[in-house]
This record gives C-alpha cells, structure tokens and sequence, in this order.
C-alpha cells in the first residue's frame, strides 16, 4: 500500500524562504565569489571587481556578515548568493536557486 502524503506533512515542510536561508546557510557568498573572483579582504568585508561586467576593480564590496554584496563604486549590482550565480552565469534568480540546490544535494521544494 502506497503511503499518502498526509496534510500535516505537507505544513510541516518548509516554506520557500526557509529553503533559500537553508542554501545560503550551507554555500558561504565569500567562498562562493572567490571561486569566480579575485576576493581581497578590507577590514571586516572583502573587495572585488562586480560580478556584473568583472571591471573596475574593487568597486564590490562582500560582506561575511549579510553573506550580500553591493557594488556601490559602479552599476549598483548587488544581492544574495543566488543574484551572483545568477549574474555570473546569465541566468534567472530561479534558476541560480536551482543550480545551488543541485550543487548542494538538497532538492527544490515543490
Ligand atoms: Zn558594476
């Protein structure tokens, strides 16, 4: 006999949200970068070129603490891991979620 999904089962998963603060939790935005960007470290955050046309050096700022950067020096990109993967690899916000998920072995919730 096949198990049913029982309602209760359902509103125990976690919510979107909760899935997306679990990928970042376990994906460090610093380490992250540092595989795609040349990171220096400046004080208590970390400097580089912005993900979004990899000029101007350093115009990126990277910070371990919101695990965000923020390209303040040029264009104003900026964001969570998943909006770099998504600049990096010009693809949609959705899709660098996917790509994060796959990579960690955690599957998107339905
Ligand atoms: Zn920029």
């Amino acid at each position: 006999m096949i198990k049913e999904t029982t309602k209760t089962e359902v509103e125990a998963m976690p919510a979107f949200d909760a899935y997306l603060m679990q990928l970042r939790d376990l994906n460090d935005i610093v380490y992250t970068m540092g595989q795609h960007i040349k990171l220096t470290k400046s004080g208590d955050h970390y400097v580089c070129a912005c993900p979004a046309h990899l000029e101007n050096e350093n115009c990126c700022r990277v910070s371990p603490d919101t695990q965000g950067f923020y390209s303040e020096g040029c264009c104003g990109a900026g964001g969570d891991i998943f909006n770099f993967i998504s600049l990096m690899n010009n693809i949609s916000y959705m899709d660098a979620v996917v790509l994060m998920a796959k990579k960690t072995g955690i599957p998107v919730p339905e």
